[in-house]
C-alpha cells in the first residue's frame, strides 16, 4: 500500500518547488554550480546579523544556556514577556507574556492556530496568489481553503471577499509583506477588509477570525511602514517567526501573538497552548528561545535585499517584463510573456534559470522570483532572462 493516497496526491500538487529543486541539483551536476542562476527557493542567503553569533556563543557559554529540558508549553514565560514589551508599540496594542506562544517557526504558529480554531469543513479564505503550504496546512485541520481573487496589483478584492463569506468561514489568512508578491497591504485597506468581517460575523452570528502571517515584516523596501491589523480587528491572531528577518529558517523558532482585546480569550490560548503540544511539536526549542529574547529589535538590513531588488527590477523592466515593484519580503512576481507559466518556467530552464510557477501559488501565467540569493547569480541571470523573454515573443 505504501504512503496513504491523499498524501500522493498532496504530493503531486506541492510538486512545483520540489520539482524545482530537483531540477537545481540536476542542472548543477551537469553544467557546475557557477553557471545555474537558483531562484527557487525562499532560504535567505545572507548571513545573520553579527550579534546573533555573539548572543549564540554567550548563551552557550552561560548557566541558563545549559538548560535544556521540557518547559511550559507556551514557551519559557522570560521570552514571552521581552517579546510581549517590544512588539506592543509595534502593533499598537498592550501585549502580555499570557498572549504569546512560542513556535517552531511561523509554519508551526500557522498549524497551532489552525488547530486551535477549525472545525471539520470550516472554510480559510485567503487572497490568490497565496503561500501554497496555507492548503495543506488548513487539511491538516479539517479546514477547506478557499483562494480569493485580487486586483491587478495583488490586493485582496473587497468585493470578492464579502462574497466568500460563508456561514462556513472560520479565517481570514493575511500575510504582508507577501510571498509570492512583495506587495504590502497598507492601513486603510486592513480597516476595509475588517470592517467587512466585522459586519459578516455580526450578520453571521459567528466570529471570523484574522490570521496575519507575517514572517516578512521587518523586511519592507523604501523605508515604508508595515501597518498591523491588530488596529483594527481584535479577533487577531499574528503569526510569525524569525526565520527570514534573523536568517533563522532552519533552527525553527517564531511565535503566535493573540490579540490582548480578543473576546473569549482564555479558552483560545488554552486551545493554543494544547494544539502545539499534542501537534507533537511540545514547546518551541530552548536554546533558540532564549537567543531571541536577547534579539528583540534586531533584524537584517532591508538595505540588503532592497539592493537586490533593484538590481533585479531595473534589469527585467528593461527587458520588458511587466509586474508590480515589491514593497517587502525578497519575490518579485513577473506576468509570464506566454499565457503558459509552466512551459515559460521550463523555457528559462533552458537558460539555467531556475524560477516557480504562478501555478503552484494559485495563480497561473505568472512566475515567481525568490531574489534572497547572491548579488552575482542576479547580474549573471539577466542574459538568460533576456534570451527566454525574446525567444518567448518570437
Ligand atoms: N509563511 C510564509 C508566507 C512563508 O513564505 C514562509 C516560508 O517561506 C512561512 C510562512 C514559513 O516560515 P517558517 O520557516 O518560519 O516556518
Amino acid at each position: 500500500m505504501g504512503a496513504a493516497a491523499k498524501m500522493l496526491k498532496f504530493m503531486e500538487q506541492s510538486s512545483w518547488i520540489r520539482k524545482m529543486f530537483e531540477e537545481g541539483a540536476r542542472l548543477r551536476a551537469i553544467y557546475g554550480s557557477d553557471r545555474v542562476c537558483d531562484f527557487s527557493l525562499g532560504n535567505p542567503n545572507v548571513y545573520p546579523p553579527e550579534v546573533v553569533h555573539q548572543e549564540l556563543v554567550n548563551l552557550a557559554k552561560s548557566s541558563t544556556g545549559a538548560s535544556h529540558g521540557y518547559m511550559p508549553n507556551a514557551g519559557l514565560p522570560e521570552v514571552r514577556e521581552a517579546i510581549a514589551e517590544y512588539i506592543s508599540p509595534v502593533h499598537g496594542v498592550s501585549f502580555t507574556a499570557e498572549d504569546i506562544v512560542m513556535t517552531c517557526g511561523a509554519a508551526g504558529a500557522m498549524n497551532v492556530i489552525l488547530k486551535a480554531l477549525l472545525d471539520p469543513g470550516d472554510e480559510v479564505l485567503v487572497p490568490a496568489p497565496y503561500f501554497v503550504e496555507y492548503g495543506f496546512y488548513a487539511d491538516n485541520h479539517g479546514g477547506i481553503l478557499k483562494p480569493i481573487p485580487t486586483t491587478d496589483d495583488f490586493l485582496p478584492d473587497l468585493d470578492a471577499l464579502e462574497n466568500a463569506i460563508s456561514p462556513k468561514t472560520k479565517v481570514l489568512i493575511l500575510n504582508s509583506p507577501n510571498n509570492p508578491t512583495g506587495q504590502v497591504y497598507g492601513e486603510a485597506l486592513l480597516r476595509d477588509i475588517s470592517e467587512i468581517l466585522s459586519k459578516r460575523s455580526t450578520d453571521l452570528n459567528r466570529p471570523i477570525y484574522i490570521v496575519s502571517d507575517e514572517p516578512y515584516r521587518n523586511i519592507a523596501f523604501d523605508g515604508i511602514e508595515v501597518p498591523s491589523v491588530l488596529k483594527f480587528y481584535s479577533r487577531s491572531i499574528i503569526a510569525t517567526s524569525y526565520s527570514k528577518d534573523l536568517c533563522l529558517a532552519g533552527e525553527r523558532i517564531g511565535y503566535l501573538a493573540v490579540h490582548p482585546e480578543m473576546e473569549k480569550k482564555d479558552s483560545l490560548l488554552g486551545a493554543l497552548v494544547l494544539a502545539n503540544r499534542i501537534l507533537g511539536f511540545v514547546n518551541a526549542p530552548a536554546f533558540m528561545q532564549r537567543l531571541v529574547a536577547r534579539l528583540q529589535g534586531i533584524t537584517v538590513d532591508p538595505m540588503t535585499y532592497q539592493k537586490k531588488r533593484d538590481m533585479l527590477v531595473a534589469a527585467m523592466k528593461e527587458i520588458g517584463y511587466e509586474f508590480i515593484v515589491p514593497k517587502g519580503a525578497f519575490y518579485l512576481f513577473p506576468k509570464s510573456p506566454v499565457p503558459d507559466d509552466v512551459e515559460f518556467v521550463r523555457m528559462l530552464q533552458e537558460e539555467l534559470i531556475l524560477v516557480v510557477p504562478g501555478s503552484g501559488f494559485g495563480k497561473p501565467g505568472y512566475f515567481r522570483i525568490a531574489f534572497c540569493v547572491d548579488d552575482e547569480v542576479i547580474s549573471r541571470s539577466f542574459n538568460g532572462f533576456e534570451k527566454a523573454y525574446k525567444k518567448a515573443l518570437s
